[in-house]
């Protein structure tokens, strides 16, 4: 099986599949697969709070004044779209996709999104989104927060090294220059403990999600036990509409 095998880029369906968990777990590929596999939008909440992130660095708004963040928010238009490998981001309209994943902005994106306004306003731009049909959404509060009532929930975990890890061979991969990995592992364990511990929407497993945990695992052997995770939220559901019927 690979990650790029069928190729969907219109929601075909209509139901939700949450995915959140840590940095570095693995989210957005599986998330990517899923949509592929299934026929749904692939939505990655993380690229809103980055741009939302940019948009307060080039504002010179600090990242820990609340009031000035909440009235920023107010007057940004953030956008996403699906696309083949990654989604494209629309900040005020202007194509912000290569501009937000650099130490900067990812800094900035976990320290705007403790704000509750901050993320009050992301939410619900989050629900609009999937009004139009299937959705995999990968965050950290989709099962939790922002659809608490999603038909599949995923919490995909990894051990800090391991996740640490799998980053810095990405960047390597990439050709891009990045910090030594004892430096990518300290950065993630810090952005995990603030996701962690804020007082609004923490990073949790909503009780009812399926918990995948990849440190042990092979990308192959992770895609298939998501695939299960969703296979059998459809078998479920035929089984109803045949007792129905
Ligand atoms: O997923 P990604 O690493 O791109 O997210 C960037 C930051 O945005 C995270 O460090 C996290 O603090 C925040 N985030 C969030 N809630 C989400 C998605 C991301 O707080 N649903």
């Amino acid at each position: 099986m690979s990650p790029e095998e069928s190729p969907a880029q219109k929601p075909k369906r209509n139901f939700v599949v949450a995915i959140d968990g840590p940095a570095g777990a693995g989210k957005s590929t599986i998330a990517r697969h899923l949509a592929r596999h299934y026929g749904l939008l692939n939505l990655e909440t993380g690229a809103m709070y980055r741009a939302f992130a940019l948009k307060a660095l080039r504002s010179e708004v600090p990242v820990n004044d609340a009031s000035a963040l909440e009235r920023l928010a107010a007057e940004t238009d953030i956008q996403l779209e699906s696309g083949e490998t990654e989604n494209r981001v629309l900040l005020d309209s202007e194509d912000v996709t290569g501009q937000i994943r650099n130490q900067t902005v990812t800094d900035a994106a976990s320290r705007v999104s403790i704000h509750p306004a901050v993320r009050a306003s992301m939410v619900k731009r989050q629900q609009e989104m999937a009004t139009k049909g299937g959705v995999v959404m990968e965050g950290r509060d989709i099962g939790t927060v922002v659809f608490p009532d999603a038909e599949v929930k995923i919490f995909l975990d990894a051990a800090p090294e391991v996740r640490g890890m799998r980053r810095y061979d990405q960047t390597a991969q990439k050709g891009t220059p990045s910090a030594p990995p004892e430096e990518v592992i300290r950065d993630l364990r810090a952005r995990d403990e603030r996701d962690r511990n804020r007082a609004d929407s923490p990073l949790r497993p909503a009780t009812d999600a399926f918990l995948l945990d990849s440190t042990n695992l092979t990308l192959d052997e992770v895609l298939k036990e998501a695939e299960s995770a969703v296979d059998r939220f459809l078998a479920k559901t035929s089984t109803s509409l045949q007792s129905q019927g």
